[in-house]
């Protein structure tokens, strides 16, 4: 059994629609995939009726949470999409999402970057747009060569000129509402190497507080953050998982390239209402 518990379609920033990306999973031999999509379950009907035989969807999305002043990312796993206070919730980061969007846009326009608001929802559409949406606007416009060059602080890092940050959950809180919602937090990318990273002692905390699991394989986890995160997931009693973080052409490594085994998957139901 392979399971990648965290990939992207078009319903956030990915760049393939749901049905694509059940379609890449089956061709990469995965048994089992988890649509986690940034702070929607939009993209999971699509995917459900697309998906191909002897594939196996398993419901989730990434949550935007932020920790004293950084963004942390929880994957939530096989929660009900109708519960009203998860969705309220991430109906309202939806909306500053656009909100914060449109201000990066103007912030980037007073830095003379020529980029407008009509061509980042050219290439987002209906998505919950995000940065992403902005950086391949930015390279339509002829601003910047590549998406990723719009990640610096010249641009729209965490740190940089245009950044403008979004409406969040506090992650204790989001727990909560995960798992009153039936599902299974857990904690994306704790090491990927960027500004946001936990320490052990603030994933403790979450532990504490309810958290489920901690993604340990991820592209952006080297073998020795891989180990440390193993071990600190076991002495915290975490479930340790796996996902490729797959956004299409776009960001994470091939969907497929990090999975998780039946154990893993048979404990996320297990601990799921
Ligand atoms: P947002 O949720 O709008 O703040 O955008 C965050 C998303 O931008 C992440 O989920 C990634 O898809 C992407 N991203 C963040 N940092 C980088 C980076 N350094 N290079 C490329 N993509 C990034
Ligand atoms: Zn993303
Ligand atoms: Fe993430
Ligand atoms: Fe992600």
């Amino acid at each position: 059994m392979r399971a990648d518990l965290h990939v992207h379609s078009n319903a956030s920033d990915g760049t393939d629609d749901p049905a694509t990306v059940m379609r890449n999973a089956a061709a990469a031999g995965l048994d089992a995939v988890a649509l986690t999509d940034h702070d929607t379950t939009a993209g999971h009907a699509a995917a459900r009726a697309a998906l191909p035989e002897g594939l196996t969807l398993i419901p989730g999305m990434e949550l935007s949470c932020h920790l004293n002043d950084r963004s942390v990312h929880l994957l939530a796993y096989l929660f009900d999409p109708g519960d009203a206070e998860l969705a309220g919730q991430t109906h309202r980061i939806r909306d500053d999402r656009v909100i914060r969007a449109k201000a990066m846009v103007t912030k980037l326009r007073e830095l003379g970057a020529d980029v407008t608001w009509e061509q980042v929802t050219a290439i987002a559409g209906s998505s919950v747009v995000g940065r992403p949406h902005i950086a391949r606007a930015m390279v339509a416009a002829g601003i910047i060569a590549d998406p990723s060059d719009a990640f610096t602080s010249e641009w729209i890092a965490d740190d940089g000129r245009a950044y403008v940050t979004k409406y969040a959950l506090d992650p204790v809180r989001a727990i909560a509402l995960i798992k009153a919602a039936g599902g299974v937090p857990v904690l994306a990318h704790p090491r990927a190497g960027r500004a946001w990273d936990l320490s052990d002692e603030e994933i403790a905390g979450l532990a504490a507080a309810g958290l489920a699991g901690v993604e340990v394989a991820h592209p952006d986890h080297d073998l020795a953050e891989r180990q440390a995160l193993l071990h600190l997931a076991t002495a915290l009693g975490l479930l340790a998982t796996a996902g490729s973080d797959n956004h299409g052409s776009f960001t994470g490594g091939p969907i497929g390239s990090e999975t998780a085994d039946a154990d893993t998957v048979a404990r996320l139901h297990a601990l799921a209402r």
